[in-house]
C-alpha cells in the first residue's frame, strides 16, 4: 500500500491515531518508514472505552517527535457510539494537549450542530493551528472555522454523487492556503476510482488521494497540479514535513 501511495507521489503520509493503540501502532510505523509521520489522539467513537488514565498515556505518546498533531479528536453527535458527555471531556482534555505540545489539533465534527465549533472557541487560543478534517458541514460552518483561521480536510466525500452536492458547492470558497485533502482511509473510497489493487474494490488508498484532487481542481477550475502543489506546501508547513524524496 505504501508502495502504490509513493509511486503516485503522494508521500510523505500522516497516519491518523484514532485510540492509543492505533496512535502508538502509528509511532511504531513511522519508526521504520521515513516518509510516515503521524497523529496521536482518542476519537470521539471511543472516548467511552478510554481508560482512566489515557490523558497521561496519551501525553507520553504525544511527545514523540514523529507526532505532528493531536488527534483525531472532536465530537460525533451523528450516532454517538460514545455519549455525548465522555466526548466532550475527551475533547477538552485534547485541546489541552495540543496547547501544552504546541501541536496542531486534527478535528473531527459530524451532526454536532455547531458544538466542536464552540468548544474550541472557548479553549482553542493556545492550539497552535486546527485542521477540521473531513469537512461535510454546511456553508455556515465553514465560514465560521475559516474565520477562526482553521484548515480544511476535503476527503473523497466530494466525490460522493449522492451525498457530495453540498461540498462541492463549497469547496470553491475555500481560501487556497487553507486547504488540505486527505483519505479518511479504508473509508469514504473515491466515487470513480479504480481499484487500488486486486481484491481491494471498495477499500480507500492513499494512492486515491488524487481522484480527491483531481475533483477540488475541476470545482475550481484549475489544474490538479496547482492543488496538489498547494496541499503538499499547506500540509509541510502545518506538520513540518520533510520535502518528498519520492521521483515520481
Ligand atoms: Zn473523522
Amino acid at each position: 500500500m505504501l508502495q502504490r501511495a509513493r509511486s503516485h507521489a503522494v508521500s510523505p503520509l500522516l497516519l491518523t491515531g484514532t485510540d492509543l493503540d492505533s496512535s502508538a501502532a502509528a509511532i511504531g510505523l513511522c519508526a521504520v518508514h521515513s516518509d510516515l509521520f503521524c497523529t496521536a489522539g482518542i476519537h470521539p467513537h471511543d472516548a467511552a472505552g478510554a481508560p482512566d488514565d489515557w490523558a497521561d498515556r496519551l501525553r507520553t505518546l504525544a511527545a514523540n517527535p514523529a507526532v505532528r498533531a493531536i488527534g483525531e479528536t472532536g465530537l460525533d453527535f451523528n450516532r454517538n457510539y460514545s455519549p455525548p458527555e465522555a466526548q466532550r471531556a475527551l475533547f477538552a482534555g485534547q485541546i489541552v494537549l495540543a496547547g501544552d505540545l504546541g501541536k496542531p489539533l486534527f478535528v473531527h465534527d459530524r451532526d454536532t450542530g455547531g458544538a466542536v465549533y464552540e468548544m474550541l472557541a472557548e479553549r482553542s487560543p493556545t492550539v497552535p493551528d486546527v485542521v477540521v478534517h473531513c469537512f461535510t458541514g454546511n456553508r455556515v460552518d465553514l465560514e465560521r472555522y475559516l474565520e477562526a483561521g482553521y484548515y480544511i480536510g476535503i476527503t473523497g466525500w466530494v466525490c460522493d454523487p449522492s451525498r457530495g452536492d453540498e461540498l462541492r458547492s463549497l469547496v470553491p470558497d475555500i481560501p487556497i492556503d487553507r486547504l488540505l485533502v486527505e483519505t479518511d482511509a479504508p473509508f469514504l473510497f473515491p466515487a470513480g476510482a479504480s481499484a487500488p489493487a486486486a481484491g481491494r474494490k471498495h477499500r480507500n488508498e492513499p494512492c486515491l488521494l488524487p481522484y480527491v484532487i483531481n475533483e477540488i481542481a475541476r470545482l475550481r477550475n484549475v489544474h490538479s497540479d496547482a492543488i496538489a502543489a498547494a496541499t503538499t506546501s499547506n500540509a509541510r508547513a502545518l506538520f513540518s514535513l520533510p520535502v518528498s524524496d519520492v521521483n515520481t
